[in-house]
């Protein structure tokens, strides 16, 4: 059911094979990726195939990594609606402003897609533990895809994550470590904690939760009849969708579902940690740490990407930019965005409406292009936010 071939690292081009578990390239340690037999797929798999499929992102399971149907741990993830911002987007002027509803997704965050495909192709390759250091939404999605997968999952998260995703975490069963500090501090605990059975899913360190948020892409094109958006404005930390996004382009361009053109792909920030931001402004291929990462975009707080260079380089091929918005701007647009449309963004999705204001303020964006925003959580999981916001 998988035209998955084996594992290629994204800069030395070592295969691995995909039947067992792997991590990074053996030979040179950057990220691994899927490759597929595409020539196959082409011949074999084309978009009328996918009519009648369940509405999840394994309606493109032949280009996905599990090989085995039995081996699917599946709450429902994917295939979330694009959601017009009518009113919003009118007040600046834009025609065709939209948002990507990824809050709609089990847990309550898009960390849904990868944490699924992960542990699924972990346990399809015989893993019997999993852990993962997280600022949050990951830990929540590794708890509960583990749990239905009836392993067991270790979480290291900085001790003042929001209550609700620690309380999530323990919900399901994990067991869940608090570690003073960033998450590149819960990741450094973790490594010295760890049994060497764990398996870290750790994103782009573990090859297949790039392939779950690469669903994201496939979807925007079928919802949008396999014609792209002019511009995608993306909420970055780790850079995942943003590096499954700009793949799964690629894939399907070579499937023949999409032609060459492609969106401006955006990468925004928080002011308070934006790395990529400040190596694309500085030309560089790769991040720096960000020292004294503070944001309340949880999701955004990541001081250094480990696939920095395929986010950067993704952002460049098609034109797009990197953008930093502050959490004042965040905040205020989370309530506007609200009582406007009726949507509660998370933070990461409000900064996305924040920078298209940045865009048009510095005219790089036009009124009339279609401009595809991704609300990555729902709003609903950040009531530290929501009482800021209401002055509480
Ligand atoms: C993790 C997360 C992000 C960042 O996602 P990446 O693909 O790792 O860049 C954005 N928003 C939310 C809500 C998140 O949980």
């Amino acid at each position: 059911m998988s035209y998955l071939t084996h594992l290629e690292c994204s800069v030395c081009s070592t295969a691995h094979d995909h039947t067992r578990p792997q991590t990074v390239c053996t030979a040179c340690g950057r990220s691994l990726l899927a490759r597929y037999d595409l020539v196959r797929a082409k011949k074999e798999l084309g978009t009328k195939n996918l009519s009648g499929r369940g509405a999840t992102m394994w309606r493109y399971r032949e280009m996905l990594p599990v090989s085995r149907q039995e081996h699917i741990i599946s709450l429902g993830e994917g295939f979330t609606p694009i959601l017009p911002l009518t009113k919003f987007g009118s007040r600046l002027g834009l025609r065709h402003l939209m948002v990507k509803e990824e809050g709609l997704n089990p847990t309550g965050s898009f960390k849904a897609r990868g944490l699924c495909m992960a542990v699924s192709k972990a346990r399809e390759a015989g893993v019997q533990e999993l852990c993962v250091p997280t600022a949050g939404n990951a830990g929540g999605a590794l708890a509960a895809y583990a749990a239905a997968a009836g392993l067991p999952a270790h979480i290291f998260m900085p001790d003042d994550t929001p209550e609700v995703n620690i309380l999530e975490c323990r919900s399901y069963g994990a067991d869940v470590r608090l570690v003073p500090g960033l998450i590149s501090d819960a990741a450094a605990a973790m490594n010295r904690e760890k049994d060497p059975a764990w398996f870290d899913v750790s994103t782009l360190k573990e090859p297949y939760r790039v392939e779950g948020k690469k669903t994201l892409g496939y979807e925007v094109a079928e919802q949008m009849n396999w014609d792209l958006p002019d511009v995608i404005v993306y909420p970055t930390g780790g850079g995942t969708g943003m590096i499954g996004m700009w793949k799964a382009f690629d894939e399907m361009e070579q499937l023949g579902w999409i032609g060459s053109k492609r969106p401006r792909m955006v990468a925004v920030q928080s002011a308070g940690c934006a790395p990529i931001v400040r190596a694309f402004d500085a030309g560089e291929s790769s991040s720096q740490f960000w020292a004294n990462a503070s944001t309340l975009a949880s999701g955004l707080r990541v001081p250094k990407a480990f696939a920095d260079y395929l986010v950067l380089g993704a952002v460049s091929a098609s034109g797009g930019c990197a953008l930093a918005v502050t959490d004042e701007q965040i905040v205020s647009t989370i309530s506007q965005v609200a009582s406007a449309d009726g949507l509660l963004l998370c933070p990461e999705g409000a900064a996305t409406v924040a920078a298209v204001n940045q865009m048009l303020e510095l005219k790089m964006v036009e009124q009339s292009e279609r401009i595809l925003l991704f609300n990555t959580g729902s709003g609903l999981k950040y009531i530290e936010v929501l009482r800021h916001l209401n002055g509480r």
